[in-house]
């Protein structure tokens, strides 16, 4: 088992040696801070995580929540963390000082946040789900709303959750039934159901600030006629206090596979007690409020499953070196002394899988905060838009591939343990099964597919699209050394052939053959994720190839190498696995399609 949550030289390489984070400084948003600040905060996270996260993270897992006499009972130590990272100020990390936050860049937030996932995924979500919920109320809530509710959000006091499910209504949305009455008191009465609503109720926080998706009585059907709605635990007076018992209740707890520190709820509104709901901005607006904001949530979910994935990957890596089995294939003598297990190559298959997706996930998710920043700060006007239309054709991206292989790095890392990977006395099956969340939560990874292909590829006439090719171009041309050159090229060879398939697709669905063409969505999905995550591993190789030249230490040429062999990695081994894509979507093969139910 290592203490190591994710390697601080990778994330210093990320940040700074490709990403050039430090630039963010000359900005006026920014100017206060420094590469010294941002260092110190990361070190604060990092320790942190160490201490009051990843100190209970299998004992919230073996002793999950319970509901006992009307109450959740959970370990003393979730409450203990949550405090810790509100009073260092994280929950308000990315805000105005005015606001008591830090002013923090996303790329450094996403970064500090990855260590307290890292250590402990069902501690972190109350903290993150409290900040997606003020968040909301920051942008889109009036004046009473934000004084009512941020203070006591972002100081840890109140926490927050996003109750969008329902029981028959989770990839649809559209088919949501919890209803809003509007009152003449100026609130709505709530009535519905949610399920699966994550930290819908808990021992940590006063009160609990829910971000209910409801529809006023008489809105338009589907999606257009959502509405978003403040509902807290215990009604709030105007200075902030809570008092009586708000009618929402906890109908159950829902038991799960993994993540089981953060309480899943099946949540009553208005069943037992009128329920109180107070419409955030306008109504019918609910669902374009919460995608405005999913970005941000989508790409957490996508660094979560990277950070996990690389959690994993550490566990194991440390393992390997430990663990003493065999011999090499060509040592014929029995009397030799055994070789610890990374010495074989089949071990270092999987470790290098496991780094090129931990390492390549983490780039890709730095990239989308770091875009988010650029969408929100750049001085030049035109970046800003451009970088906003970069993160919203990404996002399906940024979600599904990290929870795609996050997974599989951690499948890879309890293979690498051998027996001792399926047990429970070791982490990484625990990894594992936190991380098979992520494919289906914050919308599927079908749902991503259909998002991707359906409609980002297309909107603003594939304006997204073209900015993306550009980007892709200058590290094609940055690419010196004859290694990297041949990766570009073969890079840029299969961006030609999906340039042309997504024109194919393009003409299908204009003809109007919507079905077929989106019946391949997920092969869609995974060859742009992986034409995109090559991407990220040609940036990574080119700043290492640099960087290599001048490096001054054993240390630091190791580092470098293993970046550039991790890149070697994805180019020979994964970028190829596209092929298969390419031909189904190419023929746009109808197997799936035209399968019928009665035939299973
Ligand atoms: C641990 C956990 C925590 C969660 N936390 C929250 C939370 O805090 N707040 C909240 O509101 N929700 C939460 N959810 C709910 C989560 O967002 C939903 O589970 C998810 O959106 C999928 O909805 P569903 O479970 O109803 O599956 P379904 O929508 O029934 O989907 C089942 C399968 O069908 C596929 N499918 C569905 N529709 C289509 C389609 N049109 N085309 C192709 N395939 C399709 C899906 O991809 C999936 O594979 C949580 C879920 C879990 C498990």
């Amino acid at each position: 088992m290592t203490d190591s949550l994710i390697d601080r030289r990778d994330l210093e390489f990320q940040l700074y040696e490709v990403m050039n984070t430090e630039a963010l400084t000359e900005r006026e948003r920014f100017s206060e801070h420094s590469k010294d600040t941002f260092d110190a905060v990361i070190e604060t996270a990092d320790k942190m995580a160490k201490e009051k996260f990843a100190n209970h993270n299998s004992a919230a897992d073996k002793d999950e929540p319970k509901f006992v006499n009307g109450q959740v009972e959970m370990l003393p130590d979730v409450k203990q963390a949550f405090d810790a990272y509100a009073e260092a100020g994280f929950l308000a990390g990315r805000y105005d000082y005015d606001l008591g936050g830090m002013q923090l860049p996303e790329s450094v937030m996403a970064a500090c946040n990855g260590f307290f996932t890292a250590a402990n995924p069902g501690t972190a979500g109350y903290p993150f789900l409290t900040t997606a919920a003020a968040n909301l109320i920051r942008v889109f809530g009036n004046d009473e709303q934000k004084a009512k509710f941020l203070p006591n959000m972002l100081s840890g006091r109140y926490s927050g959750t996003m109750a969008l499910t329902e029981p028959h209504a989770g990839s649809s949305l559209a088919d949501i039934r919890t209803s809003a009455t509007p009152t003449d008191d100026g609130h709505y009465l709530i009535k519905g159901a949610k399920i699966y609503i994550s930290g819908g109720e808990q021992s940590i926080t006063e009160n609990i600030v829910h971000m209910v998706l409801a529809k006023i009585k008489g809105a338009p059907a589907g999606v257009k006629g959502i509405s978003l709605f403040i509902v807290p635990k215990f009604h709030v007076d105007e200075n902030g206090n809570p008092g009586e018992h708000n009618g929402v209740s906890l109908a159950g707890l829902i038991h799960k596979l993994g993540y089981r520190g953060t309480t899943s709820t099946a949540l009553s509104f208005g069943d037992d007690a009128p329920c109180h709901g107070y419409l955030v901005g306008e109504p019918h607006q609910g669902l374009k409020y919460m995608f405005q904001m999913m970005n941000e949530a989508r790409i957490g979910v996508g660094f979560g499953a990277a950070v996990i994935g690389y959690r994993g990957y550490m566990h194991s890596l440390e393992y390997a070196k430990d663990r003493l089995q065999g011999r090499k294939a060509s040592e014929k003598n029995p009397e030799s002394p055994q070789v610890p297990i990374i010495d074989h190559a089949d071990v270092r298959r999987m470790l290098l899988a496991q780094k090129a997706y931990s390492e390549g996930g983490l780039a890709l998710c730095l990239y989308g905060a770091r875009l988010m920043d650029d969408q929100h700060t750049h001085p030049d006007e035109q970046k800003r838009m451009e970088a906003g239309k970069l993160l919203d054709l990404l996002t399906p991206v940024i979600k599904a591939w990290p929870s795609e292989y996050g997974p599989k790095a951690n499948d890879l890392a309890i293979q690498v343990y051998g027996g001792a990977g399926y047990t429970r006395e070791y982490p990484v099956e625990q990894c594992w099964r936190d991380n098979r969340l992520n494919p289906i939560h914050e919308g599927t990874n079908g749902i991503q597919a259909l998002d991707l292909l359906g409609r980002k590829i297309w909107q603003d006439q594939s304006h997204g699209l073209q900015l993306l090719m550009q980007e892709m171009q200058t590290d094609l041309q940055a690419a010196t050394t004859d290694r990297c050159q041949q990766w570009a090229l073969s890079l840029s060879e299969t961006l030609q052939q999906a340039v042309k398939v997504t024109q194919s697709l393009g003409k299908s669905l204009m003809g109007g053959e919507v079905d077929k063409t989106l019946a391949n969505a997920s092969c869609y999905l995974h060859l742009f994720g992986h034409i995109i995550v090559a991407w990220m591993w040609l940036r990574q190789a080119n700043a290492a190839a640099n960087a290599l030249a001048s490096a001054n230490s054993d240390s630091e040429r190791n580092f470098y190498q293993g970046k550039l062999q991790a890149a070697q990695y994805f180019f020979h081994w994964e970028l190829p696995t596209v092929a298969q894509d390419l031909v189904l979507l190419r023929n746009q093969d109808d197997t799936c399609l035209n399968m019928k139910a009665d035939w299973f």
